[in-house]
């Protein structure tokens, strides 16, 4: 279990680098958890540290109530977030919250991320929810993300920034990078004349690709 711990850890400071030398969170911004395997706790990164720089010992072991097990450092504040989501959603082992500025920037526009124009979106994310605003840190947000998380694996959050969801860390990250893409494409789209969408009997191709993945909210959007 140690080994397991241990390796999960590694993953957590190697993603949180990631996050921050792609420019995706800033300052000691955004934070990380994964479910620790055949136990009711996750770990969590810390508060008040740069990801770009976090240690193995530096991350926290977390009851699904918040309580701390393991660690010398304060969870990250927004830990109500992470211990939410894996309350509803069984199927999450790994979320990943972060301030991408393209993202966030639609968040704080409240223009929604959802148009059916580029197909890596739609077969890796599908539908993205907008959570509505809440202070950060509060139960209040955590509540408000675990309700929008049931349906979906990436949510921007009204005037703060983005969530995405995996069943593995890798997974949970690359939808914060592909997230963050197509959030340049769509405002570029937009610059150039806005985007064309594709049409639904397209999404529902791709979609096809494995069905699997892809959320019937979406086709309904595209129509
Ligand atoms: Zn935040």
């Amino acid at each position: 279990m140690k080994q397991t711990v241990d390796k999960l850890k590694a993953k957590i400071v190697e993603i949180s680098r990631r996050l921050y030398q792609r420019g995706l969170v800033a300052g000691a911004g955004g934070n990380v958890s994964v479910r620790i395997p055949d136990s009711s706790c996750i770990l969590v990164t810390p508060s008040g540290v740069c990801k770009g720089y976090l240690n193995l010992s530096d991350i926290i072991k977390v009851d699904l109530d918040g309580k701390i097990i393991e660690g010398r450092l304060k969870p990250t504040s927004e830990t109500p977030m992470h211990t939410e989501i894996y309350k509803v959603r069984r199927d999450v082992n790994a979320v990943v919250h972060a301030h991408p500025p393209f993202s966030t920037g639609f968040a704080c526009a409240r223009v929604p991320l959802n148009s059916p124009i580029f197909p890596e979106v739609i077969a890796m994310i599908g539908e993205v929810a907008m959570v509505e605003y809440a202070t950060p840190g509060t139960k209040e947000l955590a509540m408000k993300v675990a309700e929008a998380a049931r349906n979906h694996d990436a949510l921007l959050l009204a005037n703060h920034g983005t969530i995405t969801l995996g069943a593995s860390l890798e997974q949970a990250y690359q939808r914060t990078e592909v997230l963050e893409e197509f959030a340049k494409i769509l405002l570029v789209s937009t610059l150039l004349g806005g985007p064309k969408p594709l049409s639904s009997e397209e999404v529902r191709r791709i979609r096809g690709l494995d069905a699997e993945k892809y959320r019937l909210e979406y086709v309904k959007h595209a129509d």
